[in-house]
């Protein structure tokens, strides 16, 4: 009895003691495979993919004012900046192009919105599709011609400069910037780039939307209607992650979300004029757009000009020499003596009638200084950092970034080199 009740428990000993091990074993290994896996995803040279989405406007501070789930997961799974400070002026076509080049708008050339280019004698407007499709226009070099020179597949799903044989040439895949496009039929393009055939599939795909921009300029962007549209793009981005996750990238695409400036509250009832305060024959030309314009004053007048606009409320102005350095303007041959700008909350326009009255609710152009200036980053995919927020950066820093991702090398820009490894892993 005592001798089996001994084998008993030599058995029991035997039947625990063993699985243990393998257990053990087992956990080690797959421990190894974990993390040779991590490691290899993140250090070997596979193939990473980018794909940048612009929310034309979309405020810094929107996700605390408007539902925001799904680039709240964003954040949480990638990396999210306190704000991206954007490049003087504050407007929807000299970002674009910063954040493509990685330049400030007084090296890339696109100083505005609209404005007079004396090396072309052409006056730049961005509804002239003539002007938007002339290269002549467009310096520096945008990613995607650095992608294509280093052997790179591109496609534009809408960027400002992708109609342009900027920098020499388009993305390989581009069109006609239309904002009628559903934004569903967007994705889709993206998407179907994405399952193409490797050799012909894009490693770097842009993607712009034109909201909630056109909506806060009518309702402000502290209104009801900003909100909703805001909380529906919102939506399109769980949308597009949702898709991006049925691609064959899934684990190679990095997604940044990001806004090329955001919008200030004005009051429709505080506007000047610049052509009811300024005499004409004081006054070459001046372009631009509310709330900031260039002027090419006339011979000798440059002081006088200065001086109207100093003591007339609602405005400032600089002699281009004298603007605030953090404005990274002035030395370009398309900026002329004189740059003018509303105060913050106002409005100002060149309208050659004095019964102008301007209804807009919303305006952005302002210092880059002014938080409301300041748009959004989200980003994530396997080389983004995890549950990360940054400090503020700039608008230019994102070149370097996506060149550190994509694996290219840079063409030289003004972005802060140090950023990269600030949102990178
Ligand atoms: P803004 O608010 O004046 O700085 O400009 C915003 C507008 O730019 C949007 O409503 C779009 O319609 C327009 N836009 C954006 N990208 C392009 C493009 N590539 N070509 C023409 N218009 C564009
Ligand atoms: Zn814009
Ligand atoms: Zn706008």
């Amino acid at each position: 009895m005592g001798a089996v009740g001994g084998d008993d428990k030599l058995q029991v000993q035997y039947i625990t003691e063993i699985p243990n091990e393998i257990m053990k074993k087992w956990i080690v290994s797959l421990f190894l495979v974990a993390v040779t896996a991590s490691l290899l995803l993140v250090l070997l040279p596979g193939r990473q993919y980018v794909v940048l989405v612009s929310l034309d406007s979309f405020r810094w501070d929107y996700d605390s004012m408007y539902e925001t789930p799904f680039l709240d997961s964003i954040a949480e799974e990638g990396v999210k900046a306190a704000s991206l400070v954007s490049s003087y002026p504050t407007k929807t076509f000299p970002n674009h192009y910063s954040i493509a080049t990685g330049l400030y708008p007084d090296h890339h050339g696109l100083i505005n919105n609209t404005f007079y280019a004396p090396d072309l004698d052409m006056v730049y407007r961005m509804g002239d599709r003539d002007m938007v499709q002339n290269g002549d226009f467009y310096q520096g070099e945008p990613v995607w011609v650095t992608a294509r020179k280093q052997g790179l597949v591109t496609a534009s799903m809408f960027w400002v400069g992708s109609e342009a044989p900027a920098g020499g040439m388009h993305p390989d895949y581009w069109s006609v910037y239309d904002g009628t496009i559903p934004y569903g039929a967007r994705i889709d393009s993206v998407i179907n780039w994405l399952s193409m055939p490797v050799n012909k599939r894009p490693r770097f795909i842009t993607l712009y939307f034109d909201e909630p921009d056109g909506t806060a300029h009518s309702y402000g962007p502290v209104s009801p209607e900003t909100g909703s549209v805001a909380q529906s793009l919102d939506s399109l981005m769980g949308v597009l992650v949702k898709r991006l996750k049925e691609t064959p990238v899934r684990r190679r695409v990095n997604l940044i979300v990001l806004s090329d400036h955001g919008m200030a509250e004005v009051d429709p009832d505080k506007s000047v004029n610049l052509w009811e305060v300024i005499p004409e024959r004081y006054i070459e030309h001046c372009y631009g757009g509310n709330p900031v314009y260039q002027v090419k004053v006339a011979e000798g007048f440059a002081d006088s000009v200065i001086a109207i606009v100093d003591r007339t409320a609602g405005i400032k102005g600089w002699l281009k020499d004298d603007v605030p350095s953090h404005y990274h303007w002035g030395t370009h041959p398309r900026i002329p003596e004189v740059l003018i700008e509303a105060e913050e909350s106002w409005n100002v326009v060149w309208v050659p009638r004095t019964d102008y009255r301007r209804g807009s609710r919303g305006v952005h152009g302002y210092d880059p200084a002014n938080r409301d200036m300041h748009g959004i980053f989200y980003a994530t995919g396997p080389r983004f950092r995890v549950g990360v927020e940054t400090p503020s950066f700039a608008n230019v820093d994102v070149y370097n970034i996506i060149c550190r991702i994509l694996k290219i090398d840079p063409a030289p820009n003004d972005g802060d080199e140090e950023v990269p490894g600030m949102v990178l892993r």
